[in-house]
């Protein structure tokens, strides 16, 4: 009777770490390259040697259970398996939350169309980025592009080709920025660059290659599942911009409304002065005497 508790034990124990394997395997499979892969890797090949040893262990000991306490190595094998299956089930729930946790942080700071982050995380970004200016003293501005007459391109193409131009306008913007800017949806079919470390004529430098690069490069409609028969093989489209840069005198009281409030008191001057044009906010010197 001890001899059939004993290898049932070790039976259950090896069936713990056979299903651990199992798991592991599918765990091996959501990791991407990275030490800790490396080093379930080699959990992954010490579990079936494990394995062997417990059923292996059971033919050699046959016969020796005389009493309770003999059953103490099966014991303890029986809650190895158990330890070993529940870490790494434990680690496969683990990673499936991670995962789904980083998805939910990237959905909510991104725009789904886009692709870019969208308003709320820009609002957050601006105000940390103001923060830090003032303390470092280093300038800080932010560019504000409108795309021009797009409701006639939507009257015109519908609103799905739409959504394409805004996806392409983003995606030139991305490959126009350089790494610390941020760029950011703002609301239908405006967007805002959030540019550190640059003062107002760089910023002014950077609008105009954006609206240039944006009013020279034609969108491709041929041949997109989404633009209507009629419509024109390539597209060129347009731009209105308007740029702002902070005031980082100590005693001004600038901050990140008043800044986005200026882009776009810049934005509307671009658009009354004919669109497809940059304009930029009052000047620091203006700002002073101002305040
Ligand atoms: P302006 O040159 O003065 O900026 O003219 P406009 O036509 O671009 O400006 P208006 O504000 O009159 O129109 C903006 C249009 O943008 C209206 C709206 O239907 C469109 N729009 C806003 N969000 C989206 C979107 O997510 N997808 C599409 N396809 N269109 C959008
Ligand atoms: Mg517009
Ligand atoms: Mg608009």
């Amino acid at each position: 009777m001890l001899n059939w508790v004993a290898n049932g034990a070790i039976v259950l124990g090896a069936a713990g770490l056979i299903y651990a394997q199992w798991n592991l395997a599918r765990l091996l499979r959501e990791l991407p390259e990275s030490r800790v892969r490396t080093g379930w890797l080699l959990m992954f090949v010490l579990i079936p040697i494990f394995t062997l040893g417990y059923l292996g262990f059971i033919p050699l000991n046959w016969g020796l259970y005389h009493s309770i306490p003999d059953l103490l190595v099966p014991i303890i094998f029986l809650l190895g398996g158990s330890f070993v299956c529940s870490v790494v089930l434990l680690t496969y729930s683990s990673v499936e939350s991670i995962r789904r946790i980083t998805r939910l942080e990237h959905e909510s700071i991104t725009d789904p169309l886009t692709g870019l982050f969208n308003r709320r995380h820009m609002d957050r970004r601006l105000d940390e980025e103001v923060a830090r200016s003032r303390r470092y003293g280093q300038p800080l501005s932010v560019v504000m592009l409108d795309i021009d007459e797009f409701k006639g391109i939507n009257d015109r193409l519908g609103h799905l080709a739409g959504d394409y131009i805004l996806e392409s306008i983003a995606q030139r913007l991305r490959q126009n920025l350089r790494r610390v800017d941020l760029a950011a949806r703002f609301g239908g079919e405006e967007f805002v660059v959030i540019a550190p470390h640059t003062d107002q004529d760089a910023a002014l430098q950077l609008a105009e290659k954006l609206r240039s690069e944006i009013a020279q490069t034609p969108i491709i409609l041929k041949g997109h599942e989404h633009v209507p028969p009629c419509a024109p093989d390539e597209l060129y489209v347009t731009v209105s911009v308007g740029v702002a840069s902070l005031n980082i005198e100590p005693d001004s009281r600038d901050n990140a409304d008043f800044l986005l409030q200026r882009a776009d008191d810049a934005l509307y001057r671009a658009k009354a002065g004919g669109r497809n044009r940059c304009e930029s906010g009052p000047s620091r010197a203006s700002l002073v005497a101002a305040s």
